[in-house]
């Protein structure tokens, strides 16, 4: 079955009878109605805006139901107003927000499409091909946004802030990417302790180019934006020389990405003529902070900003299951290669391996606990109890405290790898590559990189008599993985180093690389 639902009008929308409404959220922009609350390449939407289109595809979503009652619905539509408003449709009318990502091939899509068991799968029609046949395939309904358009809204369920709002998929050590689960109130602990943290307010404009199947973009950058009454100005996708232009023309107040952005817009300064040099300045001038987050900040990056920018980078830490935990502070000092101290409303502990806290200085793993840590992991009640001790949640990070600051050291497990801001699964790939016709064996690393961080790499035994070059593997792997987690340099060799007892020694594979790991 295919239903269209119009998300391409502009009128505003009046709601014919008043919807009853309890997410704060949406009470919120019900306040702010007038405001301005997306910017795109296409218009200016305003909260009211917002409102009618997400009661309208809350009311096509419904489909004469009373209540979604927490039913998955994946969504794939592009960065921008419609984008938000089929998300809000979805939390309006009871449902799980399922965010795709724009660039995974059909393989990831369709993993998570399944595994969150959507009963509904939403579609830009740019992405009606790519996602149709997964649709008709496993028997779901299908939805496009276009016509025609739905003149009146239904009366919409009270959602209570305790259900199930979004679910985003994270790589683990183990086997494939997890279903993490946030209830409204979760996101809502993880919004407000941004909010007081960096003290957002309606007169903000956040210039938002990150990816919006991630925390990061969705919690961090949207939703403060659209909690706070504020402006988000949404760019299709990064463009060094377009975020460059936008912060020229002025205007904005926030800006929040990942190093390997930062990285990407310094070598695009470093390229521009000195006019376009000192704009750029005067625009970052212009703003009031600028974050830094989902990876280590290397210290070098966070120099080279402070002198084209003029800013010194706020980095946080954080991570999909539990929001935000560190933050350098919005005033006072903010120290290089620290992450600051624990948020608002998140209790942060170091322990050891037995998992008895550190003593002072010491290292240990970052354990977290408060009400911005998320439900479950879905359908798996095992790892979902496995990721807690004793209520608090167990990040796989080690850090060190100095002189009152958090200093994160790296992740315990080897076979997680953080690239370009993406969390991606060494075994994960692995498992992919080896059903490769000419591969044997593999080991997956990530090699440290001032740009991405980490770069996927892949040491590979190929079978008797094979040739592999790296262009026709990525061409292969880019078709069952996101292009993110594919291998950007590989090394044939006769063998993998393994240890005594025949397992891969995976800092000896990085070492074939030339690097340390990280
Ligand atoms: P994700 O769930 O994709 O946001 O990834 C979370 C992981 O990113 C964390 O567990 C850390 O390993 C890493 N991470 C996030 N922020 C930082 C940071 N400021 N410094 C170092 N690692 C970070």
């Amino acid at each position: 079955m295919i239903i269209r639902y119009a998300l391409c009008s502009r009128s505003v929308s009046i709601l014919r009878r008043s919807t009853k409404v309890n997410l704060p959220l949406v009470t919120r922009a019900q306040q702010h109605s007038k405001r301005t609350a997306i910017v795109t390449a296409d218009g200016q939407f305003s909260y009211q805006d917002l409102l009618g289109l997400s009661g309208r595809i809350a009311t096509r979503l419904l489909d004469g139901a009373d209540d979604l009652r927490e039913a998955r619905v994946a969504f794939l539509v592009p960065p921008g107003f419609e984008y938000v408003a089929t998300q809000w449709g979805i939390w309006r009318a009871g449902g799980i927000a399922v965010p795709l990502c724009v660039s995974h091939p059909r393989p990831e899509l369709e993993y998570v499409a399944t595994n969150s068991d959507a009963s509904i799968v939403v579609a830009h029609p740019s992405f009606e091909a790519l996602l149709r046949p997964i649709a008709e395939d496993h028997r779901l309904r299908f939805i496009l946004t276009c016509d025609p358009p739905l003149s009146d809204v239904v009366q919409l369920p009270q959602v209570e802030i305790s259900r199930r709002a979004l679910i985003l998929y994270t790589s683990g050590t183990t086997g494939k990417p997890k279903g993490v689960v946030t209830a409204h109130a979760n996101i809502q602990a993880q919004v407000t302790s941004l909010v007081e943290a960096w003290e957002w307010t309606a007169g903000d404009r956040i210039l938002h180019v990150l990816p919006l199947h991630h925390i990061h973009g969705i919690v961090n950058v949207l939703t403060c934006a659209l909690w706070a009454g504020a402006e988000c100005h949404m760019m299709d996708k990064f463009d060094a020389d377009l975020v460059w232009d936008r912060i020229c023309a002025g205007n904005l107040t926030l800006f929040m990405a990942v190093p390997t952005i930062y990285a990407k817009l310094i070598a695009s300064w470093e390229k521009a003529a000195s006019a376009r040099q000192m704009a750029i300045s005067k625009g970052c001038a212009g703003m009031r902070l600028m974050v830094s987050g989902s990876a280590a900040l290397p210290v070098q990056v966070l120099q080279r900003w402070q002198t084209i920018s003029g800013h010194l980078l706020l980095e946080r830490y954080g991570m999909t299951e539990i929001g935000m935990a560190l933050s350098n502070p919005l005033y006072g000092q903010r120290r290089a290669g620290y992450v600051g101290v624990p948020l608002p409303q998140v209790d942060v502990r170091l322990v050891d391996e037995s998992g008895a806290p550190v003593a002072a200085e010491t290292p240990g793993e970052i354990q977290v606990k408060g009400p911005g840590v998320f439900w479950e992991y879905w359908r798996k009640p095992d790892a979902t109890a496995k990721a807690f001790q004793d209520g608090w949640f167990c990040t796989g990070d080690l850090a060190v405290v100095e002189q009152d600051c958090y200093r994160i050291l790296g992740r315990i497990s080897v076979d997680i790898i953080k690239t370009g801001g993406y969390k991606v699964s060494a075994l994960e790939i692995e498992e992919v590559l080896r059903t490769h016709p000419d591969i044997q064996e593999c080991a997956v690393v990530g090699v440290a990189d001032l740009e991405w961080g980490e770069r996927v790499c892949g040491a590979l035994v190929l079978k008797s008599g094979c040739n592999l070059a790296l262009e026709p593997l990525r061409n292969w792997a880019k078709a069952r993985l996101a292009a993110y987690k594919v291998p950007t340099r590989i090394l044939t060799v006769e063998e993998l180093p393994r240890n005594a007892m025949g397992k891969v020694t995976k800092p000896a594979v990085v070492q074939l690389f030339g690097s340390k790991s990280t």
